[in-house]
């Protein structure tokens, strides 16, 4: 079963936005948030984007490029935000969204740092640099969800997806659908809207 998409990106990575609508077989919204919602209300200009923009959506694909980090200098990242704080409202009408991260290619050293031996269990793990040098709190957060005890994140103890843009492009639809099943996984109740 197809999953109805929203899209959420940089102004700058618009051509890979492009690519998906016009190249990959997916079900998907086109509506970008980057009109301004006239309004200095913010709960009004969330609940607007909710009904507006994501409301029969069920999974955010978030860009991941150079322009989209927490930290980036001289960008305004009011409208990525939002979008994935509404994504993540879960609401009596409108359910959260599952949310997938897509690694763009330029940001490939950025976050995969390759592999490290763990001092707390002598194991290796993959460092994958997801904070606010590489994306907003809003995905962080919700993919290294704190939790209290182990070293390492698993599968089952992140919200958010993560995929490469080359892996993403070879079978959209299986990670769409890994977003969509953390939806009614346990970890959703770990989620954070405003982190
Ligand atoms: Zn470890």
């Amino acid at each position: 079963m197809a999953h109805k998409c929203f899209i959420s990106f940089k102004t700058e990575d618009i051509s890979y936005k492009e690519e998906i609508q016009d190249d990959l077989d997916i079900d998907m919204i086109d509506k970008s948030l980057n009109e301004a919602i006239d309004s200095d209300d913010e709960d009004y200009i969330m609940r607007k984007i909710r009904e507006d923009y994501l409301s029969d959506s069920t999974v955010t694909i978030h860009l991941i490029g150079s322009y989209s980090a927490e930290n980036s200098w001289l960008q305004n990242q009011i409208y990525i935000k939002r979008e994935l704080q509404a994504s993540l409202y879960n609401g009596e009408n409108n359910t959260k969204n599952g949310i997938l991260g897509v690694a763009l290619p330029s940001m490939y050293g950025n976050i995969y740092k390759g592999e490290y031996t763990c001092s707390s269990c002598g194991g290796t793990h993959n460092y994958v640099s997801i904070n606010n040098e590489t994306v907003v709190k809003e995905f962080s957060y919700n993919y290294y969800i704190p939790k209290d005890s182990g070293c390492c994140w698993s599968e089952e103890d992140r919200y958010c997806v993560l995929v490469k843009w080359d892996d993403f492009k070879e079978d959209p639809n299986k990670y769409i659908d890994k977003a969509f099943d953390k939806k009614s996984s346990p970890i959703s109740s770990k989620t954070k809207v405003r982190p």
